[in-house]
C-alpha cells in the first residue's frame, strides 16, 4: 500500500509516499526560512498563505518522485495539530478534499506523535522502554515509551522550548534564522566553557524542563557586555550558551533514566540535528549501557514522511481510518 503524508503545522509545506515496511519513496519538504528570516521569527499569516501556494505542486513533487500517480495512492494521513492553526488548516483541508476526491480512508495524526515516531522510519527493532527526548522550535518534552504508539508524557518545558531559546538569542543578536543551526555553525571553534550559564533548579523529582532562565541571562550578559555580531567573544559566547542548552537537556534525561530503567534513549525534533547534542546523547547512552537512536538530520525537522510512518504503523495495529469531513485542527496539545 502507498501511504501519502501531508505536513503543514508550522512553516514547512512537506509531502511525503511512504509504502510497505515504512519505506520512504518520497520526502519533499519546502522551508520557508528565507521568507520569514527578515522578521527573526515565523509571521503565522505568511506561512498559512505560502502554505496554500505550495501544498499543490509540493504534492505533486512528492508523487513524482515516488514514480507514482495519485491514482495509486491508498491513504492519505495529515498533521491534524498542534501547530499554527492556519498552516495546519492549509494541509488539512487539502487532505480531506484529496481524500473525498479519490473516496480514500484519511489518518489524522498529532504531530508530536509523528515527531518522536521519526526515529522508527530508520530503526525497526528499539528495545523498550525507552525514554523519548523531544527537542523542537515549539516543545521539549519527555516521554516514557512502553512499545510502539503507547506513550506517556514525563515532563515538558515549564517556558520556553530549547529550539526558541536558541532562535531568540540568534533573533536579539540579529545573527540570522532560525537560530539553531546558526548559532552551531557560529560557535563551532568558540569555547564552551567560557560563559556560564546555570543550570535551572528543579524540586527533585521534577523531570521538567526550563530555558527562559537561560535566556534572560543571556539576554542579560549581551546589553551589560554590549556584545555584537562583530565582538571576537561571540563564538565563545554562543559555544557556552549552546553547551547549557545541551546541558540542561542531557541532565534530565540522565534523572529520568536513573527513575525509570529505560533500555533504550531516543532524541527527535528539529533540535536533534545538533551535533553537540547528538554526540553528547549518544556519549550518555554509552555510559549508562542503554542503546540510543537519533533519526538523520532530514527526519529531525518537520517533515511528511513521519507522518506518513506513523499513519502506517496505526493503520497496520487496526485503525483503518476513515472519510470524515468534520475532522478539526487543533492548535494545542495534551500529547
Ligand atoms: P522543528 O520545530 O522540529 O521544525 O525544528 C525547528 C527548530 O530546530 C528551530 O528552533 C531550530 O532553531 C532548531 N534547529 C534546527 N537545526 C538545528 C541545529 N543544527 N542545532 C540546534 N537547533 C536546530
Ligand atoms: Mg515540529
Amino acid at each position: 500500500m502507498n501511504f501519502l503524508g501531508i505536513e503543514t503545522s508550522c512553516d514547512e509545506t512537506a509531502a511525503s509516499v511512504v509504502t510497505d515496511q515504512t519505506k520512504v519513496l518520497s520526502n519533499v519538504v519546502l522551508s520557508q526560512d528565507e521568507l520569514h528570516s527578515p522578521y527573526g521569527g515565523i509571521v503565522p499569516e505568511l506561512a498559512s498563505r505560502n502554505h496554500v501556494i505550495s501544498i499543490n505542486y509540493i504534492i505533486e513533487e512528492s508523487l513524482k518522485r515516488a514514480q507514482l500517480k495519485i491514482k495509486d495512492i491508498d491513504l492519505i494521513s495529515v498533521t491534524q495539530g498542534p501547530g499554527l492553526i492556519g498552516s495546519l488548516l492549509v494541509g488539512l483541508s487539502f487532505a480531506k478534499g484529496l481524500a473525498y476526491t479519490l473516496q480514500k480512508p484519511l489518518i489524522p495524526i498529532d504531530h508530536l506523535e509523528a515527531h518522536i515516531h521519526s526515529v522508527f522510519i530508520e530503526n525497526k527493532d528499539i528495545p523498550f522502554p525507552a525514554l523519548a527526548l523531544l527537542v523542537s522550535g515549539g516543545h521539549t518534552s519527555l516521554y516514557l515509551m512502553r512499545k510502539k504508539l503507547d506513550t506517556r508524557v514525563l515532563a515538558r518545558t515549564r517556558d520556553d522550548a530549547a529550539g526558541e531559546a536558541l532562535d531568540k538569542i540568534a533573533k536579539f543578536m540579529e545573527i540570522g534564522y532560525p537560530g539553531g543551526p546558526v548559532i552551531e555553525k557560529l560557535s563551532q571553534h568558540g569555547d564552551p566553557k567560557e560563559f556560564d550559564f546555570a543550570l535551572p533548579k528543579m524540586s527533585d523529582q521534577s523531570l521538567d524542563f526550563s530555558f527562559s532562565g537561560f535566556k534572560t541571562a543571556a539576554l542579560r550578559h549581551i546589553k551589560t557586555n554590549k556584545l555584537n555580531k562583530k565582538n571576537p567573544q561571540l563564538k565563545d559566547f554562543l559555544a557556552s550558551f549552546e553547551h547549557s542548552v545541551v546541558n540542561a537537556l542531557i541532565s534530565n534525561i540522565k534523572k529520568a533514566a536513573s527513575q525509570h530503567f529505560p533500555e533504550s534513549l531516543i532524541l527527535c525534533g528539529g533540535v536533534a540535528r545538533n551535533k553537540r547534542l547528538r554526540k553528547r546523547f549518544k556519549e550518555l547512552a554509552k555510559e549508562q549501557g542503554m542503546h540510543s537512536f537519533i533519526p538523520s538530520p532530514e527526519f529531525c525537522t518537520d517533515n511528511a514522511a513521519m507522518v506518513a510512518s506513523l499513519a502506517w504503523e496505526k493503520y497496520n495495529q487496526g485503525e483503518k481510518g476513515k472519510l470524515s469531513l468534520d475532522l478539526n485542527a487543533y492548535a494545542q496539545s495534551s500529547y
